[in-house]
């Protein structure tokens, strides 16, 4: 079975969750006390995606506090300018769990997500709601590999898209 590496960069303000995501998907578990990340901090998970294994590269970073769904659009806009062209974009709503602390309505983060061609989904890191569909969307996006050229399995060309991105962002 075919393995493909998926970069992942988590981006977003200081105590959105980004490091509970990361845990929840990783580890299935969450800590209310979880410490919080300094520089980025790295891990990985493997998962299979139809007839192939995605590993998960995963890099956490640290933000900083301040209007998270402005940061979230001041990002996409540092992505468009400066990240690969087939960047596929995620954006996770957490903490949907917090009902009476909303502050983004659903309808406008999902507007926001289809302008962009962003995936979304409102996610729990706490209570494990839609952690993995997170993940699965962003295998669902990346771009097919067919393997080019006799039977070797050493070239490969792009399916979907013209050129290769596995990165990702959320
Ligand atoms: P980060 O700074 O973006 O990495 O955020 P953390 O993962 O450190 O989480 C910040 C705080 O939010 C911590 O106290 C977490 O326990 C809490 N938290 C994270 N995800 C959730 C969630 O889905 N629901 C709730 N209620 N709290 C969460």
């Amino acid at each position: 079975m075919a393995l493909r590496e998926l970069k992942v960069c988590l981006l977003g303000d200081t105590g959105v969750g980004k490091s509970s995501i990361v845990w929840r998907f990783v580890e299935d578990s969450f800590d209310p006390n979880i410490n919080p990340t300094i520089g980025a901090s790295f891990m990985t998970k493997t998962v299979q995606y139809q007839n192939e294994l995605h590993k998960f590269l995963i890099w956490d970073t640290a933000g900083q506090e301040r209007d998270s769904f402005q940061t979230l659009k001041n990002w996409v806009k540092e992505l468009r300018q400066h990240g690969p062209p087939n960047i596929v974009v995620a954006i996770a709503g957490n903490k949907c769990d917090l009902i009476d602390a909303r502050e983004v309505l659903e309808k406008d983060a999902k507007d926001y997500a289809d302008s962009i061609h962003a995936i979304f989904v409102e996610t729990s890191a706490k209570n494990a709601i839609n952690i993995n569909e997170v993940f699965i969307e962003i295998s669902r996006r990346i771009p097919v590999v067919e393997a080019a050229g006799g039977t070797s399995g050493k070239g490969f060309k792009l399916g979907r898209q013209a050129s290769e991105s596995r990165r990702t962002c959320c």
